[in-house]
């Protein structure tokens, strides 16, 4: 079945189909490790997810190369502030790299947390530096490149077609630019490849270079690292929208200028986790979650959370908030619930899949991982008529997008027959609208010892 993406440099849904057929080339921008990961920046890692599972689920293999950014992201993506991975060790007191070690441990934690596969490749932006720096000098030789007081540059008026993926108004930009504190930067949107120490200071990260002692501007790891694992043209990169207008145009302009060639075919992008009111959560302001306090720390399953980003499009900002979360959790149980009434059946994955919902499911996810329509789909799988061994077999089957462990559900917390006759006759009272009746079934389910919430599928049902 055809698979469709929509693509941020063409603006289009389009058909993917990989550069080389043997694997999808996939490189996800990984974390800035000097504090813990927002669930913010998750929502993003769990998209990426999704469109792993959904190509392996489309019978491609995928090499997927995930970067820990441990040097060169400074506070302000144009190449202003301070180093964040200096700053974070300031704040803490500990070294550059203890801190890195200490959040990029804490980053792995989250995505096993949250089911998410784990790249082939992870690669430290300081294990590469003698890649960046010969990207560097392929670009100098190029003529791309100019050198300030504080580290050399990469002329983006060189580079044509710069804002092929931003569409970014660039004369808009230089105006908004004379405020900036760079005299020497020849357009507004030249960045650094490379930043010299400050005279006079030693920095905790730093490298010896051909053009003097210093570390590598942030864009440049990206591309350095995707071509070194993957090869200089690439299948499919991906970010937070944030990325579109500096730092993915940046490694589209750095590594097109070094190849000559086309980098990446498709550049996807996620959309924000926003809280109410519609502020982006970030930790520049303030408002931000972990994992660890908005579900470990609370005893919730932190899949509550990969579930919650289903019910929004990736494309879409998604909301975060108590209720947003509750109506989650209570989806989730439900249809672990669902799974457990037809895990009675006892198939093993994968023998008895129900072609129809199958189909109808991988049309949703192809057409730009739709994932709210795929879950419609599962919650029509499960009402359906088709037989308990069916059903199983075949939410396992989608399982592997979901990712919800369904295959490790603990029967022990399966509904016993007396209270499933309740729930039974208590649904049928509530289609039947006789509250009355599904009222005095509520308190008989509590009084066995079992919690009752009505979702917008249903009714969950937990011990309590
Ligand atoms: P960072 O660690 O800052 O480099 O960000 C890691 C990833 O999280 C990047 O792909 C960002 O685009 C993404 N990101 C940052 N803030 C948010 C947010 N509020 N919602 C979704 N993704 C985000
Ligand atoms: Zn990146």
């Amino acid at each position: 079945m055809k698979l469709s993406l929509y693509n941020s440099l063409t603006r289009k849904k389009q058909e993917f189909k990989p550069i080389k057929p043997a694997a999808v080339g996939l490189y996800t921008c990984g974390p800035t490790v000097y504090n813990y990961a927002h669930i913010g920046n998750l929502r993003t890692y769990i998209f990426e997810d999704i469109l792993k599972r959904v190509l392996i689920y489309n019978g491609y293999a995928v090499r997927h190369v995930m970067n820990i950014t441990d040097v060169g992201h400074l506070t302000g993506d144009r190449d202003m502030g301070e180093d964040k991975m200096e700053a974070g060790a300031a704040r803490e007191g500990k070294s550059a790299w203890d801190i890195a070690d200490l959040y990029t441990r804490s980053f792995k934690k989250d995505i096993k947390h949250l089911n998410i596969l784990v790249p082939d490749v992870w690669v430290k932006a300081t294990d590469t530096i003698p890649e960046q720096i010969a990207l560097v000098r392929i670009l100098e030789e190029k003529g791309y490149t100019y050198r300030t007081a504080d580290g050399v540059y990469f002329d983006t008026s060189k580079f044509k077609d710069y804002n092929k993926l931003s569409h970014q108004d660039l004369e808009a930009l230089k105006e908004g630019a004379r405020v900036e504190r760079n005299p020497e930067k020849r357009n507004p949107t030249d960045f650094a490849l490379w930043k010299f120490s400050p005279q006079g200071s030693k920095r905790q990260m730093e490298w010896d270079s051909p053009w003097g002692v210093g570390f590598p501007g942030w864009h440049l790891e990206c591309s350095a690292m995707s071509m070194k694992f993957l090869g200089e043209q690439l299948d499919i990169h991906c970010g937070g929208t944030d990325h579109i207008d500096v730092h993915h145009t940046n490694e589209i302009a750095q590594s097109e200028a070094a190849t000559g060639k086309p980098f990446f075919n498709f550049w996807m992008h996620g959309a924000f986790l926003i809280i109410q009111g519609g502020k982006k959560m970030a930790k520049s302001e303030g408002n931000f979650l972990t994992l660890e306090n908005a579900f470990l720390e609370n005893d919730t399953n932190p899949l509550v959370y990969r579930f919650a980003s289903f019910l929004t499009h990736y494309r879409k900002p998604m909301e975060y908030s108590d209720e947003s979360m509750e109506a989650a959790r209570n989806g989730l149980l439900h249809l672990q619930n669902q799974v457990r009434q037809v895990a009675a059946a006892g198939v093993v994955a994968g023998q008895d899949i129900n072609a129809e919902f199958k189909c109808k499911f991988t049309e949703a996810l192809n057409d730009d991982l739709n994932m709210p329509r795929a879950m419609a789909t599962v919650q029509e799988m499960l009402k359906s008529t088709i037989s308990d061994t069916q059903k199983y077999g075949t939410i396992l089957d989608f399982d592997r997008v979901l990712g919800l462990r369904l295959d490790q559900l603990d029967q022990a917390q399966a509904l016993p027959e007396a209270v499933q006759k309740l729930v039974a006759a208590r649904q049928q009272a509530r289609q039947d609208k006789d509250f009355a009746t599904s009222d005095q079934l509520r308190a008989e389910i509590e009084a066995l010892g079992y919690q009752v919430q009505d979702t917008k599928d249903g009714m969950a049902v937990v011990k309590k």
